[in-house]
């Protein structure tokens, strides 16, 4: 099947985290390799509540595409993919690209739980320009004397987080009234060690409320109204109920109906078709219980592009093992924390990991070409951790107010 003369061609489908590791394995010696994606540029996500702060800039956080992809021998197609059969993809302009192999690495989009009004009326946070769209209706509410009730909607990591960046900016501007809502009853629910006990602490005294183990019913310019029948005001709300599958697996017919996520055996081999890779968010393989996150579509991205060249060298494909990491979670600068299978670190001082990562994970996805590159990247790592730590540690005077570190279990 795959014994032509010429370089195989690898479709990748989604040039995030899974899919340009995926392409940073293949070889462009080796094979024709093209990524399809409608946006210029790839994103660090898990630093992108740090705008809504101000710490970060946008263009911190986003590196183009189209020259990371160039520099590793292959092609971009700026372009969303819109169908799939088992020999080329269909895009949006109508244009139609060839494959023996494609990688789906479409990732997730913003799930609101088909909640009313939740579109329309909660700001989603899923990307740069989403989150500086949020930072700029929380700075324009701070010039105003007007109370202004900010809303999280969603006490998980990506919520938490933005909550902990809301109140970095504006905890001490008295105009300002917070609160987080979740259907579970306590915030990271799902991370090990008493979390919400630890933040709640963090926000005794300051003008903050929880709605937890309330479900939302309907969002509107208002504010927010609860299955219980209950009600908040809200002046700003901002949504983060996690992930949901991206509709394009249903439009490829990679799933049995829309809203599903694409199941796929240990080697990420697409149950309808052999020459089809599903990996990152997107993918759920069969047996593994993976959390949508970064550092396992990274895993995936180099496993699947092993797994397709063993298939076009007629070898046999490996199963994945994933491996388990800690996560850094941050909260502004009251706190960090390091989440592991079934316990939580806490400590103030564990922001600068926070930002080691970041660093190396824009190297691992554009290694320095030579040491003017590698000294420039340093000197922002430097700069980043002056600018988004230090000020809980400096001055001196501040040091005693830097939470202890602790084990939470
Ligand atoms: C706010 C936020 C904070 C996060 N924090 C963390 C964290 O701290 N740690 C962590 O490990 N993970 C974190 N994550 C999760 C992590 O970002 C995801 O797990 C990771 O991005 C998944 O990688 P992916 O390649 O599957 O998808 P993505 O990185 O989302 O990439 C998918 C790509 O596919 C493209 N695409 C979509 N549809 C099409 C189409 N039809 N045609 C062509 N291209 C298409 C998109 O434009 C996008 O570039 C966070 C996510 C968010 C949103």
């Amino acid at each position: 099947m795959f014994g032509m003369s010429k370089k195989p061609r690898v479709v990748i489908i989604g040039g995030g985290f899974a899919g340009l590791n995926a392409a940073q394995q293949l070889k462009a010696s080796r094979y024709d390799v093209t990524v399809i994606d409608p946006s210029p540029h790839i994103e660090w996500l898990p630093n992108i509540h740090e705008i809504i702060s101000g710490v970060k800039k946008g263009d911190e956080l986003r590196m183009n595409r189209s020259i990371l992809v160039r520099r590793l021998g292959h092609s971009f197609v700026m372009q969303r993919a819109h169908g799939l059969t088992s020999q080329f993809v269909e895009l949006d302009n109508g244009q139609r690209i060839a494959f023996d192999v494609c990688i789906v690495a479409t990732g997730s989009v913003n799930n609101t739980f088909g909640v009313a009004g939740a579109d329309q009326h909660a700001l989603p946070m899923k990307s740069v320009e989403q989150c500086q769209v949020i930072a700029r209706r929380l700075h324009r509410a701070s010039l105003s004397h007007r109370t202004c009730r900010v809303t999280v909607v969603g006490g998980g990591i990506e919520g938490v987080e933005a909550f902990g960046e809301i109140l970095r900016a504006y905890r001490h501007r008295p105009q300002f009234e917070f609160t987080v809502v979740d259907s579970a009853d306590r915030l990271l629910s799902h991370c090990p060690g008493n979390l919400d006990g630890a933040i709640r602490g963090h926000t005794d005294r300051l003008r903050v409320e929880y709605g937890l183990g309330k479900e939302v019913e309907e969002v509107d310019a208002e504010g927010i109204c609860f299955t219980d029948g209950s009600a908040l005001e809200s002046d700003i709300t901002l949504w983060s109920g996690g992930a949901a599958p991206n509709p394009f697996l249903a439009q490829a017919h990679l799933t049995d109906a829309p809203g599903q996520w694409a199941d796929v055996n240990g080697t990420f081999q697409s149950r309808q078709r052999e020459n089809v890779f599903i990996i990152g968010d997107a993918a759920q393989p069969q047996g593994m219980a993976l959390s949508k996150q970064a550092f396992h579509a990274i895993d995936m991205g180099k496993a699947a592009a092993q797994n397709v060249e063993r298939l076009l060298a007629g070898k046999a494909l490996r199963d994945f093992t994933p491996s388990s990491k800690p996560q850094v979670v941050t909260f502004g600068d009251l706190d960090t924390f390091m989440v592991f299978r079934d316990f939580a670190l806490s400590s103030g001082v564990l922001g600068a990991a926070k930002e080691a990562i970041y660093t190396l994970g824009l190297w691992q996805l554009a290694p320095p070409k030579n040491g003017k590159d590698l000294l420039h990247s340093l000197d922002l790592l430097q700069k980043s951790v002056r600018r988004v730590y230090l000020p809980t540690v400096n001055p001196l005077a501040l040091l005693d107010k830097l939470p202890k570190s602790k084990v939470l279990s």
